[in-house]
């Protein structure tokens, strides 16, 4: 296309979006706009300061492409530049808002858009955050004890030390609960401190409504207003580039001002795929901590404690201490499989009167328990049983034949044979290479011990339903 082609575009584009818009606004905005030509569906334009040149982008990149197009040019998105000189400016992505329009139709996220349609008078009214989910209800273990202290520090501490703090973890690991928990706690320490939750997809949402209304200036100044901006699941701002964009200058206008900014993600910011480069190296700037998934002890001390809870608000639930470790040897999941199945054995429990023992778990939970279900391996029964007598794993194949030693040994070969499919001689070899006779004998003594000992037989069952599901 030539450039008088493209002149002649613009002076017909330019009259439509005057009808679009009206006069004052086009006198305005879009009359001192210099025309720089369209290339590679993008149409270029020059503005007389980059506050107009953003205005544009946010207001009329959806008139303007419209009418060139109906002009006869190709233009899928603009590039407003400040001018002059080319500021950098002019790098920045103009979808607005015919991206924001099209995003919204898609529906980035239904869901979300439902409890926001109340509250959409206030555009900057929090998410709405679980009551329960407090510092005091969160319990700390190795795995997430470093996410724990960065959320208290951001809490507890009215100077900004690390910005922004980004959490990562899997599923149900505690990201929510802890930005959660950040939120109470402030809201009750120094409440004059604005406190802003979103997720992104909120973010989102209200941004791509605040562009529909015309009144993203309002959106931004609203949101760099806050003292602390909070943005759970970040991974799902990928991909939206206007969003994005949005996003990294309200993220750099907040830093810049010293307000705190607490972002979580379900993976670190280097490994989300769809980040812009720059959106991903500015997130890595502050403190960037992971929440590894939850080891046995942690698991436990979230089941007693949310058992304890359970069992204040049931008091006349009968309660098996023994049922704790099992959940927490079998569900290695995430810890809210952790709290539905204490739920479902509360509720159980309390339904139909009944007391909560192994079985009953067993029964109630089977689906749970199926999903997790896999094969045993010699090894895995060896470690389990060491740990369950506090032996070391060198215990199970050693020449000792101390009963505290020998009797775990015998205990585990008899799984061994009831929970595998492997044979006595093969059994035996695992077992430090002993005979298959002594495996034999084993498997005879324990079985005898099941009927006689209480005790043993209670330990033989806990360990065959720990083992049977992992
Ligand atoms: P995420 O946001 O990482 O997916 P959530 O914060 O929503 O996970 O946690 C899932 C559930 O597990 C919530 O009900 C939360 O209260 C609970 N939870 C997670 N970690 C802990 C913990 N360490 N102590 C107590 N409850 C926890
Ligand atoms: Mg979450």
């Amino acid at each position: 296309m030539s450039s008088d082609d493209g002149a002649r575009l613009w002076v017909a584009a330019r009259n439509s979006v005057k009808a679009e818009i009206g006069e004052a606004a086009w006198g305005r905005w879009i009359d001192p706009l210099i025309f720089r030509g369209v290339g590679a569906n993008v149409a270029r334009f020059d503005a007389p300061t980059s506050f107009a040149a953003d205005w544009v982008r946010r207001h009329y990149a959806g008139e303007i492409a419209e009418a060139l197009n109906e002009a006869g040019a190709r233009c899928e998105r603009l590039l407003v530049s400040a001018a002059p000189p080319c500021g950098t400016d002019g790098a920045a992505d103009a979808s607005g808002r015919r991206v924001g329009a099209a995003a919204a139709a898609r529906s980035p996220s239904r869901s979300a858009a439902k409890p926001l349609m109340a509250g959409e008078a206030d555009a900057l009214s929090s998410a709405p955050l679980d009551p329960t989910c407090t510092f005091d209800e969160f319990v700390v273990g190795r795995p997430n004890e470093l996410a724990h202290a960065a959320a208290r520090r951001v809490a507890e501490d009215d100077q900004v030390v690390y910005n922004p703090v980004f959490l990562h973890g899997g599923v149900g690991l505690g990201k929510t609960h802890l930005m959660s928990a950040i939120s109470w706690r402030i809201a009750e320490r120094t409440p004059a401190r604005k406190v802003l939750y979103l997720s992104a997809e909120q973010f989102m949402y209200r941004f791509i409504q605040a562009i529909r209304r015309d009144n993203t200036i309002d959106f931004k100044e609203k949101f760099r207003s806050v003292d602390v901006l909070m943005v759970d699941d970040v991974q799902f701002l990928a991909g939206k580039n206007s969003t994005q964009e949005e996003f990294f200058h309200t993220f750099n206008a907040l830093i810049d001002a010293g307000k705190q900014i607490v972002i979580s993600g379900d993976r670190a910011p280097g490994d989300m795929e769809h980040l812009e480069e720059r959106v991903k190296s500015r997130l890595q700037w502050g403190l960037v901590v992971d929440i590894h998934p939850t080891d046995y002890e942690l698991r436990l001390g979230i089941l007693q404690s949310k058992a304890e809870a359970a069992l204040a608000k049931a008091p006349e639930v009968s309660f098996d201490e023994k049922v704790l470790p099992f959940l927490a040897h079998r569900i290695s999941s995430n810890v809210r499989v952790l709290e539905g199945a204490l739920t479902r054995l509360f509720a159980f429990a309390t339904l139909v009167g009944r007391e909560i023992t192994l079985d009953m778990a067993q029964e109630c939970l089977a689906d749970l328990l199926r999903a997790s279900d896999r094969k045993v391996t010699i090894e895995e029964i060896m470690r389990r049983v060491s740990e369950h007598y506090n032996l070391r794993l060198s215990d199970m194949k050693s020449a000792r034949r101390a009963r505290a030693v020998a009797r775990p040994r015998q205990i585990a070969m008899y799984l061994a044979k009831t929970l595998t499919s492997k044979s006595l001689p093969d059994i035996g070899r695992n077992f430090g290479g002993r005979d298959h006779t002594t495996v034999m004998h084993a498997i005879k003594r324990v079985e005898s011990l099941t009927d006689t000992d209480s005790q043993i037989a209670e330990d033989v069952e806990l360990l065959r339903r720990m083992l049977e599901g992992g």
